[in-house]
């Protein structure tokens, strides 16, 4: 059912085969759990499943941190999507969240790969407005598989090839030749977009100046936000 054509970069939205994973995958994996007898190694293993399924559809590499991946289509852990018997629900869901909250808040610390998701809440059961905004159509999904790959900072650029290979590639970036390649560069520096780039900014600008208070972009480019704002534009409304 997941097979290799079902994510992003075929341009099948990652919310549809969110919801066919969890409405026909799930509770297969998931059935008769109350009364079996369940290790931890059990749990790990298909924890692991669905994780490595949560990237696949959204065409991340493996790479992804584990909350990043969750956070962006809105999933939380398998434990916490199942079973229904109550009494058993009740503990396993507050000992799953306070887990889910100790490993959110450890991965927005510890990797700088969460740099530009937004970090000042945990996660809520709603996938990230990249997934959540694109039209169901290939060609719009594919655009947002870049966003998401660039928001989970696993689109690969020359610093990153600089650093899996130890140096043996430069951190250069290829199309411009002057300065180092990373997402600043990509999105707001690079000569070599400036005309594309200098469409939409002003496209964007005129929106902000119509629809937000008086300075608003100029103040986010000053501080130097644009990048966030490009990739996580809701992050200035909180
Ligand atoms: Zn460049």
């Amino acid at each position: 059912m997941l097979g290799p054509g079902l994510h992003a970069r075929k341009g099948m939205s990652p919310i549809v085969a969110l919801k066919k994973w969890q409405t026909y995958a799930i509770p297969r994996c998931l059935y008769g759990i109350e009364i079996m007898n369940y290790t931890k190694t059990d749990i790990l293993k298909l924890e692991r499943l669905q994780q490595q399924v949560c990237r696949q559809i959204q065409g991340l590499p493996t790479r992804t941190a584990n909350a990043a991946t969750y956070v962006m289509l809105g999933a939380q852990e398998i434990m916490n999507s199942k079973p229904t018997e109550e009494i058993w629900k009740r503990p396993v869901k507050k000992a799953i969240n306070m887990h889910w909250e100790k490993q959110w808040l450890s991965e927005k610390e510890n990797k700088t790969t969460m740099q530009y998701l937004d970090i000042n809440q945990q996660p809520i059961r709603k996938p990230h407005q990249i997934w959540q905004l694109v039209p169901y159509t290939t060609i719009e999904v594919k655009k947002a598989d870049i966003k998401a790959r660039l928001i989970t900072r696993t689109y690969t650029l020359q610093s990153d090839r600089e650093k899996f290979t130890r140096g043996r590639e430069s951190d250069k970036c290829l199309l411009c030749e002057t300065s180092r390649e990373d997402t600043h560069h990509f999105l707001i520096t690079c000569t070599a977009f400036k005309m594309e780039r200098d469409k939409h900014l002003s496209v964007l600008k005129s929106y902000l100046k119509n629809n937000t208070p008086v300075g608003t972009f100029d103040r986010v480019e000053e501080q130097g936000l644009l990048v966030l704002f490009i990739l996580n534009s809701s992050f200035y409304s909180s």
